[in-house]
């Protein structure tokens, strides 16, 4: 079965009432590619607010959610309460949490595999830093993100890889489409070696860092690509194009 193009938004801790209704606007006038899956993370304060003026068939994640049920803990959102607000997915794991607030493999293993059990789609997030990318290590580096979470994980199907390599991630410094490929292939490989052929062959690995409406034509051409999970340009009406990428 093909893998359906994947293309998230990651507005980070951007926006406001009015720039994000714009956005929206734009996300609900716009002519997209209808074999593209889509998803926007806004800022908690807005996933609301997004998802009750945004058309129908584009979902909405948020950009964290903690590995508890519910109860006392403060400042944390529960997936029973994403579920409740119709949140169908989250962002985990992105390399700003690990390296910002300290969120370890196993931290982010806990919540994916409380998010993804409890039904909510995860884009689990991996990639490496510049100095472990000179220094020959970015495979064994996503191979240790990925045995982390698998070793809690025992099914996949609600989870989206994206990698994004952090030299990338907000530096304009885009990985070439060989780069990117390489390292996708890398992961479909220890995916079939250490998961399943099934889930090496289903899952959908998404490429992030720097990408834009005029680099994502040729990401998108490289077969083991499956879409984007994109930060800047998916606050500008350029991400329709990389919603489009495919056509
Ligand atoms: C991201 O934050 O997930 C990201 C890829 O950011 P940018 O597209 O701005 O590099």
């Amino acid at each position: 079965m093909a893998r359906k193009f994947f293309v998230g938004g990651n507005f980070k801790m951007n926006g406001t009432i009015q720039s994000i209704k714009d956005i929206v606007k734009n996300l609900n006038d716009a002519q997209l590619d209808p074999n593209v899956e889509v998803v926007i993370a806004p800022p908690a304060l807005y996933l609301l607010l997004v998802r009750e003026h945004l058309r129908e068939g584009i979902e909405v994640a948020a950009q964290n959610v903690f590995d508890k049920p519910n109860g006392a803990f403060t400042g944390e959102i529960s997936v029973s309460q994403l579920k409740d607000s119709n949140i169908t997915w989250t962002i985990l794991g992105h390399s700003e949490r690990r390296t910002i607030l300290g969120e370890s493999d196993e931290v982010v293993a806990s919540k994916t595999k409380f998010a993804s059990e409890g039904g909510i789609g995860v884009i689990w997030c991996c990639g490496e830093s510049l100095e472990e990318r000179e220094s020959g290590k970015t495979v064994s580096v996503i191979e240790k993100q990925l045995a982390a979470v698998s070793a809690q994980i025992k099914d996949w199907k609600n989870i989206v890889i994206a990698y994004e390599p952090i030299w990338a991630i907000g530096t304009g410094k885009v990985a070439t489409a060989q780069q990117a490929q390489e390292v996708h292939e890398a992961i479909r490989k220890w995916l079939k070696a250490n998961v399943s052929d099934e889930v090496a062959e289903q899952t959908r690995i998404l490429y992030g860092g720097s990408v834009n409406g005029k680099n994502c034509k040729d990401l998108a051409k490289e077969k083991d690509i499956d879409g984007f999970l994109v930060g800047g340009a998916s606050l500008k009406p350029e991400f329709v194009e990389i919603i489009n990428s495919k056509q």
